[in-house]
């Protein structure tokens, strides 16, 4: 077994601390990576503090992880000591249902396998990426672009993707009318991908003070919701909105600034159920989706996007003592876009 330092919440009240346990031994299939860092997503803090139902502690947060190939196993053949890669939302899935089968794992049948608070087919609990090394088989490790900085590319895995893949789907490009909703961390790179996709981009903030920020990340326009001029001005307005807030809205106003045809895509997730009026949807046949992260292959598709138009995350980097102030910091807004923790911090414990 593999001795392993991380942090971790022993339970939903109470905060992070310290905590050692045992990875693995790496199987044939299975590389291990020394992690190098690990972003923060909000998806961690609801977990941790248990926001979306029961979970499983104690749990060591982190799927944005970074790291270096530190010895495969000896079936291993796409990686080796030495590369640069990343490990993301979840770590296996059942390979057999129709979703796995399309390279749609993040929608397995049987659930994928998520990276922390989660659970093997085996019933062994998931550790995630707040510490020092992680093992995964092969099929579920990622590529970094040499390119590109570890540390500003690890947000990438989650909120990366989690912005590129409804992007695609919903095709933005050229032509296209493009709204994110809340410049956070997935946010704020949902407003690069769809500048560098060639699609015309506003944000859309629930105070003023991203104006600046938001041009400069390359949105061509920016709105304050809290001005109610701006569901006036923009009635009609997109081909696409995505949602990346987590707090309540009304999704009915927002419903109204799509065109006919228009899709609002909910990848922030509240945790109460929000009532939609159906006229807002069917005179103009407008669509309400949701949106998971993305499958392996659309990921690595969005890491080598990503290297090749020099796209990483803006990001403030923590050592690991400093994680449950930066908690409270991500939950008041008040990061510029995304924590990174320095996993050499570990060993200064
Ligand atoms: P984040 O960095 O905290 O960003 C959220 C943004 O929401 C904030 O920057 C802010 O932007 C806006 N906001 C905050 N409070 C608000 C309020 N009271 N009213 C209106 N807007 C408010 O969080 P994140 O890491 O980007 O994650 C966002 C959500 O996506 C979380 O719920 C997370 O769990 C979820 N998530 C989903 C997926 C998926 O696969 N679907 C993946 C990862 C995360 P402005 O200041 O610009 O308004
Ligand atoms: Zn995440």
């Amino acid at each position: 077994m593999l001795k392993t330092q991380g942090y971790a919440a022993p339970s939903a009240k109470a905060l992070l601390e310290p905590y050692s346990f045992e990875r693995r031994e790496p199987q044939d299939d299975d590389v291990a990576i020394d992690i190098k860092y690990c972003g923060i997503c909000h998806s961690d803090i609801h977990q941790a503090r248990e926001e979306w139902g029961d979970a499983i502690f104690p749990m060591v947060p982190g799927h944005e992880i970074a790291g270096i190939v530190s010895a495969v196993g000896k079936k291993v053949t796409k990686y080796k000591v030495g590369d640069k890669v990343g490990v993301g939302c979840f770590v296996d899935s059942c390979h057999t249902c129709p979703q796995c089968q399309q390279g749609l794992e993040q929608y397995c049948s049987a659930g994928p396998v998520f990276t922390y608070n989660g659970r093997e087919y085996d019933g062994t609990h998931t550790y995630g990426g707040y510490s020092d090394k992680i093992v995964v088989k092969e099929d579920y490790v990622l590529r970094m672009p040499n390119n590109l900085p570890l540390d500003a590319a690890a947000p990438l895995l989650c909120a990366g993707i989690t912005l590129y893949s409804p992007l695609r789907h919903w095709q933005a490009g050229p032509g296209k009318k493009v709204g994110i909703i809340g410049l956070g961390g997935l946010g704020h790179m949902g407003v690069k991908i769809a500048h560098a996709l060639g699609a015309e981009v506003t944000v859309l903030s629930h105070s003023q003070k991203k104006r600046e920020d938001a041009k400069r990340l390359g949105a061509d326009q920016f709105y304050s919701t809290a001005d109610p001029e701006t569901f006036t001005k923009l009635q009609g307005y997109f081909d696409l909105i995505i949602n990346t807030v987590s707090a309540e809205l009304d999704w009915n106003l927002y419903l109204g600034l799509l065109k006919v045809d228009g899709s609002l895509v909910v990848v922030g997730i509240p945790d109460k159920p929000i009532p939609i009026g159906a006229f807002y949807l069917v005179p103009h046949r407008r669509s309400l989706a949701g949106s998971m992260i993305g499958g392996i292959r659309e990921t690595q598709e969005m890491l080598d996007f990503c290297g090749k138009h020099s796209i990483t995350s803006d990001i403030e980097v923590i050592p690991i003592q400093k994680v449950n102030e930066a908690y409270d910091r991500v939950v008041k807004s008040d990061v510029k876009y995304r924590f990174v923790i320095d996993m050499s911090s570990i060993k200064a414990q």
